[in-house]
């Protein structure tokens, strides 16, 4: 199907496709902005058979094209649609890609032994509280929490001893940019895809070994951070989830894309568009490519971040900025669902966001990284501000008062990826610092970092039923967040990838010849 023009429609009013007739918009009744979401998915569901007749398309093209159709003239000042919520299409338990796109897949048999973690202290992030508890996993998923002393698994369970430890959710990092070159990279591979992708592979290695399950990836080099999160998500690579913005979108010259240019402000990077459009078919074409989320970018101007939230929400998107003063208001004004960075923002803008439940991720540590290194933040035309630790810190707990949810990301930058988990902690420890318990920082690694990414449901938590992403503490992270670089054993979508430490995989099994060879009957 061609999307490329304004919400998929031809200048003569048709969406266009490959497959059948020309569709008018008007054949079906209005679907406007202000509904109820009942009304939508009512008149959602009634439409799609109706496209399906019209066009013999695919349902998922069809509501795409009808909804973009649909949403794409609605006027400045109404509210940008919520997000797609795929689930209310899904039948109940129905198996599905574990990514916020929640592609339908054949469902697979859980068979082989369960992996049983035995008598640790599991830290429920759901309450904050600790209790001794039993876990065990089967296939992917968490099967069943049982008290310490339960027993009941099969004879060929594989047992792991925690006790005395502590058993939590997989850890979450909201922001890294695992592609992104480092003081190492020689600078003819920067631009590189396969060089980015081999360093992401790498990176995500040292997040693994330290705990982290998930990774919600920023921005990388042309496809890397896609071919990693497919990858990973197909477990052929040890690494952990990526969920995968690919590219940041910002207007000709915004955040990312400054002179001097460099590879990594270059087109293999951000993408660079301007008008509603070109913002528009920036977000499918991220979409196309296997984005998890979309990241955008001051500068813009309100059309183009109203075009590309719009545009995300239809396909079920959630979209965050990089973004500072005036840039954050649009963004807020818009409908963003996330806001990066402790940036310069009004007090007006920071009660908007607590009124429209927009979160923040604030990313207070690689500033101060940078603070430390270099004294301030200099030459960028993107940040025309004077940045200061305690500018920043303020920013941050004007947030936390008027009680806007946050989570912690690390925006892995430089050489941010070799300090894994150094950076992380001490992210968790400025939120201490800022007034949350220890507790409510760690729930803010997991299961808030979790419900940020439209992945509460299955991540974020110890709970049957739920993705079996577990790691093993030797000590308490609960009472001191130094003990979190004390992970000893990582599981990650029910494979036990990290043992005592370090990286184990089984050996590959090799696939056996068509026939005996060489033939007998070559002499
Ligand atoms: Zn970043």
């Amino acid at each position: 199907m061609n999307l490329k023009m304004s919400g998929g429609v031809n200048p003569q009013g048709c969406v266009l496709t490959n497959e059948g007739g020309p569709f008018r918009p008007n054949q079906a009744s209005a679907l406007t902005s202000k509904e109820p979401l009942s009304a939508m998915k009512a008149k959602l569901s009634f439409q799609s058979s109706l496209a399906r007749t019209c066009l013999g398309a695919t349902a998922a093209a069809a509501l795409l094209a009808l909804s973009a159709a649909s949403f794409a003239q609605a006027p400045a000042g109404e509210p940008v649609p919520k997000l797609n919520d795929r689930r209310p299409f899904l039948a109940p338990g129905a198996t599905t890609s574990d990514d916020p796109v929640r592609i339908p897949m054949k469902p697979v048999a859980e068979t082989g032994p369960e992996l049983v973690i035995r008598g640790g202290r599991l830290f429920d992030a759901v309450s904050g509280g600790v209790r001794p508890a039993t876990v065990v996993i089967q296939g992917n998923r968490i099967k069943a929490v049982l008290p310490p002393d339960a027993t009941g698994w099969g004879a060929d369970a594989k047992i792991i001893d925690a006790a005395g430890k502590t058993v939590m959710p997989g850890l979450i990092d909201m922001h890294t940019h695992v592609t992104y070159p480092d003081r190492a990279s020689p600078f003819d591979e920067q631009g590189s895809e396969g060089a980015g992708t081999l360093r992401g592979q790498r990176n995500l290695r040292y997040f693994l070994e330290y705990g982290f399950t998930s990774v919600r990836d920023l921005n990388g080099v042309s496809n890397a951070p896609f071919l990693l999160s497919q990858w990973s998500a197909a477990d052929m690579i040890p690494a952990p989830r990526v969920f995968a913005a690919g590219w940041i979108i910002t207007g000709t010259g915004g955040h990312a894309t400054e002179r001097p240019s460099i590879p990594s402000h270059g087109p293999d990077y951000a993408k660079e568009v301007d008008g509603p459009d070109a913002w528009r078919g920036m977000v499918r074409k991220a979409f196309k490519e296997g984005a998890s989320v979309i990241k955008i970018a001051s500068h813009f101007a309100p059309d183009e971040v109203r075009a590309a939230i719009e545009e995300a929400h239809l396909l079920g998107l959630k979209v965050t900025c990089d973004c500072e003063t005036i840039y954050t208001e649009m963004a807020v004004d818009a409908g963003i669902d996330m806001i990066e960075h402790p940036l310069p923002r009004s007090d007006a803008a920071i009660a908007k966001m607590a009124k429209k439940k927009i979160a923040a991720v604030p990313t207070l540590q690689v500033y101060q990284n940078l603070l430390d290194r270099a004294g301030g933040f200099y030459g960028s035309t993107s940040r025309r501000f004077t940045m200061t630790s305690q500018g920043n810190f303020d920013e941050f707990k004007k947030m936390k008062a008027a009680g806007i949810i946050m989570g912690i990301g690390t925006d892995t930058i430089g050489d941010a990826s070799l300090m894994v988990p150094n950076s992380y902690i001490a992210e968790l420890k400025w939120f201490v610092r800022g007034g949350y318990s220890v507790t409510d920082a760690l729930k803010a690694g997991t299961i808030v970092n979790a419900r940020l990414l439209d992945m509460g449901d299955e991540l974020g938590s110890i709970e049957p039923g739920k993705l079996a992403d577990i790691i093993i503490v030797d000590g308490r992270p609960d009472e001191n967040l130094d003990d979190l670089a004390k992970v000893q054993q990582v599981i990650k979508d029910g494979q036990w990838l990290i043992k005592d430490g370090e990286l184990v995989t089984p050996r590959h099994v090799s696939t056996p010849l068509v026939k005996p060879s060489p033939p007998a009957d070559v002499k």
